[in-house]
């Protein structure tokens, strides 16, 4: 789904225990390549490249990406991109850097979920856990910082679902990519899932950063677009329903 010339959104399916679904990374498109906002999931690289091909973009022209939080369901394809694309510069923020790193165990991803897998899925996993410390980041995304990708972007640290998550706010496009700081369910726009969010408050709390900005339309990663008028009055709304 084309956002504007400098943005596009995949749609990539995807697999999890709760059934299929589609999840929702982001393209970047400047003139030195393209800017990946978040890898998919593992195990599930082919839907991520095939992705990429429906968009009408090459994968090999990707320069960077950028991770919004450590779930596995966002970087579990940081492994095969840094294979096929070892220039490839990943940037996140501090707060989730050292889970990614395997300096701190992941929050979700436990070994006991670990341990409850099997197959390709178990094999991956494990694969891809003992290459976390190879992982490197070329940049430390910190809150408020702009970066020039995809015509200009902002940083905004929201933290809740994970410490170090962050969203993605494109003034051009009037567009927030908010990763999964919230979703869309039956074209409505909810909260982060309660579920898979260790701390509600702060993640409510974070949704307060987000009501001052002009925003005409807004990506979850799960859900997908949500265009409305009054998303800031949504959004407000949503932040004051404490759990
Ligand atoms: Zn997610």
């Amino acid at each position: 789904m084309q956002i504007s010339t400098k943005v596009k959104i995949l749609e990539v399916p995807f697999d999890s225990a709760f059934g299929p679904s589609t999840i929702h990374p982001a393209l970047l498109k400047d003139d030195d390549g393209l800017t990946l906002v978040d890898t998919g999931m593992i195990t599930q690289f082919d839907r991520l490249r095939d992705a990429v091909a429906a968009a009408g973009e090459d994968f090999n022209s990707i320069k960077r990406v950028i991770i919004t939080h450590q779930d596995i369901d966002h970087i579990g394809n940081m492994g095969a991109i840094a294979d096929l694309l070892p220039d490839t510069a990943f940037l996140a923020h501090e707060a989730d850097i050292p889970y990614i790193t395997g300096d701190k165990p992941f929050l979700k991803l436990s070994p006991e979920r670990i341990s409850q897998m099997e197959g390709v899925m178990r094999e991956e996993t494990d694969a891809f856990l003992r290459r976390l410390p190879d992982f490197r980041f070329a940049h430390v995304l910190e809150d408020g910082e702009t970066l020039p990708y995809g015509g200009g972007i902002q940083i905004i640290h929201t933290p809740g679902h994970t410490p170090g998550h962050i969203s993605i706010y494109v003034p051009g496009d009037r567009l927030l990519l908010a990763g999964d700081a919230m979703r869309v369910v039956n074209s409505e726009l909810l909260g982060p899932a309660e579920h898979v969010t260790p701390d509600m408050a702060q993640a409510l709390a974070s949704l307060d950063r987000l009501v001052d900005l002009d925003i005409g339309q807004i990506v979850c990663y799960h859900g997908g677009l949500y265009k409305s008028d009054g998303i800031s009055e949504r959004i407000s709304t949503l932040s004051g329903i404490r759990a």
